[in-house]
């Protein structure tokens, strides 16, 4: 085990302890380093990218087969996690990925299916209604997916397993302390915060999700913020149609590429929202409060898509995705500094993947050999001049293959 640095107070400062800053903070501590991690709030908090109960995870993974390795060892680590904390951090309920055959949802599932032999079912839309009686309602012609390991992870207390754990290896946590400024040199970094205090360590991880271009202003033509929306519905369930035992997390591609997915009712009412399509926004100054047309849009795809399930709506909730143009992650050292880690998991996908990509921002630290590779997550991918003609979500040209191929 490495002992804690000698000449400098810490080994690593981590600025952001949200769903990638936790998850690297407790790879590291656990692993004998010594680690300071900072928040501006106290995760888990509603500020950021990382609240509202519920975060889908999926092994026949749409946006690209080469998430499947990474998604296998990210399942690997958050059973490991659930087992050490004590915590009830995942929930098996099976996933169904809806839309025409040709969508880029099911080829996409249908082509990690195919190139990972995972055990996945095609089904057809009258397959669907007799599984999920009277709960979805595809169209004929519509077509699914069933990934049996999908599942729902509860983020805020996956984020406190993972803080408590990196807390009793040693880590440093200061919640409500704000990084203002950071500067780098060969063997050490400088964190400033708003008090006044300053961190020394020898390397910096910047984890601070929809604010990353506030600590590094060279990646705000990179990253999008945008403003998205969570919505919570009764169910009206005369016989429990919607619990996990019953009922699948689910997305939805519907008229041209637009996606929708929702949750089982856990206990809190059907959890339903749009992905993407959300408005870009500055993370300092988000709108939180949900219009009724908001409420109106969503209603009107459950009438659609799951009509009967939903009863009166309960409440809403804003969130924030971080974009790259193509829709896949920024994980990778500094262009310029070496020992400073950029780590941006996000674009509306990332949270399932953070215990895997938390140990792998951990071997970067420690240049370790890593378990799989992290290439199309480099930072120089963006700068390319083409890099911001393909559209926000992962992997969009690459799906290929149909249905008749499985
Ligand atoms: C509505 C919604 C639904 C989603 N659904 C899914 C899903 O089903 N499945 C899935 O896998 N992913 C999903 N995601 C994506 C996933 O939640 C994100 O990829 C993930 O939460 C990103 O984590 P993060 O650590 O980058 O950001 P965050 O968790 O937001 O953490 C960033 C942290 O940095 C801190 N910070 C910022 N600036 C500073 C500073 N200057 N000083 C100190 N601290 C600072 C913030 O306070 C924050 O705690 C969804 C996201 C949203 C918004």
């Amino acid at each position: 085990m490495p002992a804690p640095t000698r000449d400098r107070e810490f080994d690593i400062a981590i600025v952001g302890l949200g769903a990638i800053g936790s998850a690297a903070a407790y790879h590291l501590s656990r692993r004998g380093l010594a680690v300071c991690g900072v928040d501006r709030f106290e995760p888990p908090h509603d500020m950021g990218s990382s609240h509202g109960s519920s975060r889908i995870i999926r092994e026949a993974y749409a946006e690209d087969p080469l998430y499947v390795p990474l998604l296998q060892r990210a399942y690997e680590l958050w059973e490991e996690l659930e087992h050490a904390s004590g915590r009830h951090l995942l929930t098996h309920c099976g996933g169904l990925m809806l839309g025409e055959p040709e969508s880029e949802l099911v080829e996409g599932a249908q082509l990690s299916a195919r190139q990972h032999g995972l055990d996945c079912k095609l089904l057809s839309a009258e397959a669907v209604r007799q599984s999920w009686p009277d709960t979805f309602a595809p169209a004929a012609g519509t077509v699914a997916i069933f990934d049996p390991r999908a599942g729902v992870l509860a983020p805020e207390s996956c984020i406190e397993a993972l803080l408590d754990g990196a807390r009793a290896a040693g880590a440093r946590l200061r919640a409500g302390a704000e990084a203002v400024a950071w500067s780098a040199e060969a063997q050490s970094v400088q964190v400033e915060l708003a008090d006044g205090s300053r961190i020394e360590a020898r390397q910096l991880l910047l984890a601070a999700g929809p604010w990353m271009a506030r600590l590094e202003p060279a990646l705000a033509q990179h990253l999008q913020v945008t403003r998205q929306v969570m919505h919570w519905f009764e169910v009206l369930d005369p016989g429990h149609r919607a619990t996990p035992e019953r009922f699948p997390a689910f997305m939805w591609e519907h008229d041209s590429r637009r996606i929708f997915y929702g949750f089982p009712d856990q206990g809190e009412g059907l959890k339903v929202a749009i992905h993407h399509e959300g408005e870009s926004i500055d993370p300092e100054h988000v709108e939180r409060d949900v219009t009724p047309d908001e409420v109106a849009r969503i209603r009107a795809l459950l009438e659609r898509y799951l009509p009967g399930v939903a009863g009166a709506w309960l409440r809403s909730a804003v969130c924030l995705y971080t974009n790259t143009a193509d829709g896949h992650f920024l994980v990778d050292r500094h262009p310029e500094h070496p020992n400073v880690i950029l780590a941006s998991p996000c674009s509306g996908h990332g949270f399932k993947f953070v215990t895997a990509l938390g140990e792998a921002i951990a071997d970067l630290f420690e240049h370790r050999r890593l378990r799989f590779s992290i290439e199309p997550f480099r930072f120089d991918r963006l700068t390319r001049p083409d890099a911001n003609r393909t559209r926000v979500r992962a992997g969009s040209a690459r799906f290929v293959g149909s249905v008749r191929d499985v």
